[in-house]
């Protein structure tokens, strides 16, 4: 621990020692500590930042730990065998042991663009150049690494830019994120405009954690959301996907939707959902919040959520708009349905990525939803035996629960799930239209011609 270079930038932070804070070890994965142990035994400094500071020093429990360190990519490969580097905007390291994986990034320097390849003095701790900004002043490409003040002042919030080391066991900061957790508040490091531009995406984090931790976003923080929300229009479909998938499954997406809305960014990610519940009646605006609810409902009780589901009530609405407006005159109910629903991702695909594995799933909610309907012997059998029944079940019931009149179909596919196979057949018999029996008939008799 002693043998190692000084490390640019430790004088900037305000240290709160052991016994001011609430963080213990115990609290900490295993491998994380590990990776923290063997970056110090390699004469490397490792700190444990971001929420996983964050969530520990407000009592709750982390979703993972990410590692900073000065180390670079190349150096952290050479020392972890378990170990690669992923990313191009943003290298980083993963480090795998088993299923979990823990992230590692080298302290990043904050470089603004007029300053990209000038000002040397500027950049006398950075150990590497490998910078990009777009015209707008978005950040391309961040591998320029510093020292940890110039690290932490390039996260995006006080309160995620807390540093916990092994060192005597102090958190550092070198904003105002101690003071940020007790107040509760979201607050963006530097000039709120200019951060925003460098990466809109802050501005869907802010929710983000503002709707998570329960925290107000400051004001000068959400201030240039409505202005600069259109930033968000530049950043890729896939990128945006990803966010809207932390921004939903994270536990709070009725408030987050809220937020979002509020603050005029919802129409970066949903505009065909929040232009069809303009129009729409309440049963689709109910079934999207509780859509949303339940979503939270099952996260809060350990249950999984699958994007698929979720998207398919985000739709909902902007596929049963679409199937008003179509007019095809002499197609199936099936091929209206399939132009709809095609028409209906589409629409959301300019918007967010959608892997494939879950439209496909979506479509297979929505198409189910009319097979529950048509209760035949043989539609029966083979809806209950489709892969995707539950969750289109689960579907009928939120559109029964939003005040749709479906005629007691869900407490009949509930009652259906509860029964023995002799109730089953029962049942089955009861909804099925009897058999027609095929009468032979004689050559001899022909069938009376009816007046
Ligand atoms: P979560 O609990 O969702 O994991 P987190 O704060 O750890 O929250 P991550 O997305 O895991 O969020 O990012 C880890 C840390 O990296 C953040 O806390 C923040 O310090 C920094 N960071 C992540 N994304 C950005 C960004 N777009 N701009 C600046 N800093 C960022
Ligand atoms: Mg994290």
């Amino acid at each position: 621990m002693n043998s190692k270079v000084p490390l640019p930038g430790l004088d900037k932070a305000h240290i709160v020692e052991r016994d001011q804070h609430p963080i213990s070890r115990k609290q900490i994965a295993p491998n994380a500590l590990k990776v923290l142990y063997r970056l110090d035994e390699a004469g490397f400094h490792g700190y444990l930042v971001g929420g996983g500071v964050r969530d520990l020093l407000l009592g709750n429990k982390p979703k993972d730990f990410d590692i900073a360190t000065n180390a670079t990519p190349e150096e952290l490969k050479g020392l972890f065998r378990n170990s690669r580097i992923i990313g191009r905007r943003f290298k980083i390291v993963h480090i795998s042991f088993g299923r979990e994986i823990i992230e590692v990034a080298t302290f990043r320097a904050h470089h603004d663009a007029q300053n990209e390849f000038g000002d040397q003095e500027h950049r006398r701790k950075i150990r590497g150049l490998d910078s990009a900004h777009s015209s707008s002043g978005m950040i391309l490409r961040d591998n320029v690494y510093g020292g940890i003040d110039e690290d932490a002042l390039r996260r995006d919030f006080t309160v995620n830019a807390l540093y916990y080391t092994i060192d005597q066991f102090k958190v550092l900061d070198f904003s105002s994120g101690m003071e940020d957790l007790r107040t509760r508040q979201i607050r963006i490091i530097g000039d709120p405009e200019e951060r925003y531009k460098e990466d809109p995406v802050r501005m869907l984090r802010a929710i983000r954690f503002s709707a998570k931790l329960n925290f107000t976003i400051e004001q000068l923080t959400r201030r240039p959301f409505k202005d600069l929300a259109h930033l968000l229009e530049s950043i890729s479909p896939a990128r945006l996907f990803d966010e809207t998938l932390k921004l939903m499954t994270g536990g709070h997406a009725v408030e987050t939707f809220a937020q979002l809305c509020e603050f005029h960014l919802g129409r970066y990610l949903f505009a065909p959902t929040l232009e069809a519940l303009q129009q729409a009646d309440s049963t689709w605006c109910n079934l999207v919040d509780l859509a949303l609810a339940n979503t939270d409902t099952r996260l809060a009780a350990g249950k999984s959520v699958t994007p698929a589901f979720l998207f398919a009530a985000l739709l909902w609405p902007v596929l049963n708009l679409r199937l008003a407006q179509l007019t095809t005159p002499g197609a199936t109910l099936h091929q209206v349905f399939i132009l709809a629903a095609n028409q209906t991702i589409l629409k959301q695909l300019d918007y967010t990525a959608i892997p494939k594995r879950f439209t496909a799933a979506s479509r297979e909610i929505w198409e189910l939803q009319y097979r529950l309907q048509r209760r035949n012997r043989r539609s029966i059998e083979s809806v209950f035996a489709h892969p995707r029944f539950r969750a289109a079940y689960d579907f009928l019931l939120l559109r029964e629960d939003s005040g749709e009149n479906l005629d007691g179909l869900g407490q009949w596919w509930t009652d259906f799930q509860i029964g023995d196979t002799k109730h089953q057949m029962e049942m089955i018999n009861a909804v099925s239209k009897p058999r027609k029996r095929r009468r032979r008939r004689s050559k001899l008799n022909p069938p009376s011609v009816p007046d």
